[in-house]
């Protein structure tokens, strides 16, 4: 990609760059030159005028050269403190792949999958219904079957289908991050895989386990379920949108209409959290206070950048307006945030338009800002050529995850909750996989403080 740029430097800065050395020289280019939209002698001249290059020779030339580049690559971080050049992750540069598998909105499977012990499920007999002309393969247990079938990122997001009987973990506390504080929430878990393609979905690092795997055996849920609720002293949050989109693929699942009316009448706040507008079994079902209907939000620009397939901003809103009408509760989760130059413009409107549609109090309001494992960056740059998340200003937080640092987040979540208080005092907000110190913005600073806080006002306001 960058040929002729160690030659280039060489000729002009009289510098013998190493492998490694040329790595990082590049990535930084790239980065700059996608953030600012420059050419590489813009750069080029920059150097010259700033790195005092000149000044130096050998190894210090090199470190001359770089710390100028980092400075103009993070250039809010450098005026807000010290940059801590071991926190940059700078991985060599890659082009796009050109044999990755789009998706379609409408889904439709390629091929079905189905263990031995369910091919005479609900669920398998569902999926007939809705895709008579898809072949359906019986397996074993399906892991056996992709450890004989290797798949590659370019693969992802085939849509292959895994019918299973989901045999442990149906229940666990969610992990949340290290050195961070848990809001006590629980995930029911529901299958792993999605229809929809976000550029910073977290799900593409499991790159051997491509497809959406689908348990077909609920029923073993309640039972697991039965168990824990009988050793419960307070109401649990659950939710089923950790590895999946709670709704994507509802109206084939049909999961919402065996999981709410078993859970309506349970002292329990259940969450079905989505980015769809599929709804249709909701409307048909009973709805109750404790079941809460959630909806990620991101400004519409971002979505139809970064959250490929899934519904507009406009159709979410709309659906959760109908969903409420109904008498369910509502929730929003702003997570990922993303930074960039007109964000708080961006993230303004969305809350505008939120309070414009949907009437408060909402059972809560998460925050989360962007963050990610190290090899995301990669993925998100072969399978998103488009996508500029990965070039704003992040670096690796205490839990080793790309994060913007901490500055930036307090300045994000405090904008953020200022402008939402403006429209509600009531709905309780939480950071999500957030640190003690930005906790206190919002007059929290433990676990079990923040989850009584959550459920109290969360179980009042329904
Ligand atoms: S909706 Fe959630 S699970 Fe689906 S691709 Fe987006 S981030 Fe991943």
């Amino acid at each position: 990609m960058f040929e002729g740029l160690k030659t280039k430097l060489d000729s002009i800065f009289n510098i013998r760059l190493n492998r490694n050395q040329i790595c990082d020289i590049e990535r930084l280019f790239f980065e700059i030159m996608r953030r600012e939209n420059v050419s590489e002698n813009v750069i080029i001249e920059y150097i010259k005028t700033n790195s005092h290059y000149e000044k130096c020779a050998g190894k210090d030339r090199f470190f001359a050269i770089k710390n100028a580049l980092i400075l103009r690559r993070f250039p809010r971080t450098y005026q807000n403190e010290k940059i801590d050049t071991k926190k940059i992750f700078l991985n060599q540069v890659n082009g796009p792949l050109d044999n990755d598998w789009k998706g379609n909105k409408d889904f439709n499977p390629l091929e079905i999958f189905v263990e031995k012990e369910v091919k005479s499920s609900y669920l398998v007999e569902n999926f007939k219904k809705h895709f008579p002309a898809v072949p359906i393969t019986e397996v074993n247990l399906y892991n056996e079957y992709l450890k004989n079938n290797r798949f590659k990122i370019a693969d992802l997001k085939k849509p292959v289908v895994f019918i299973i009987k989901e045999k442990w973990d149906f229940l666990k506390p969610c992990p949340c991050t290290k050195e961070h504080i848990s809001c006590g929430y629980w995930i029911l878990n529901l299958g792993f895989g999605c229809p929809f393609d976000c550029s910073y979905c977290f799900l593409q690092c499991y790159a051997n386990f491509p497809g959406i795997v689908l348990p077909a055996n609920i029923e073993d849920f309640f039972i697991e379920f039965e168990a824990l609720y009988k050793k419960l002293k307070n109401p649990i949050r659950i939710g089923t949108g950790e590895f999946c989109d709670s709704l994507a693929l509802d109206n084939i699942t049909e999961y919402s209409k065996q999981l709410i009316p078993y859970l309506s009448n349970k002292n329990v706040l259940f969450e079905l959290k989505t980015k769809s507008n599929n709804i249709g079994n909701l409307l048909k079902i009973n709805p109750s206070k404790n079941i809460v209907i959630s909806w990620s939000l991101n400004p519409a620009s971002i979505v139809e950048s970064e959250e490929l397939l899934t519904a507009t901003l406009q159709e979410r809103l709309e659906a959760a307006k109908i969903i409420q009408g109904k008498g369910y509760s509502i929730a929003f989760h702003f997570d990922p945030i993303i930074h960039s130059d007109n964000w708080k413009h961006l993230y303004g409107e969305v809350i505008d338009k939120l309070y414009q549609e949907a009437k408060i109090p909402f059972s809560w309001i998460s925050l989360g800002s962007l963050r990610s494992h190290r090899s995301l960056k990669a993925i998100n740059e072969f399978r998103f050529p488009q996508s500029n998340i990965f070039y704003g200003e992040l670096f690796f937080g205490e839990d080793k995850k790309l994060r913007y640092p901490e500055y930036l987040r307090k300045e994000i979540y405090s904008y953020m909750i200022k402008r939402l208080r403006r429209y509600d005092s009531k709905t309780p907000i939480y950071l999500c996989m957030e640190n003690k110190n930005l906790w206190t913005i919002l007059g929290k600073d433990s676990g079990k403080e923040v989850e009584s806080s959550l459920l109290e006002r969360s179980v009042n306001n329904v």
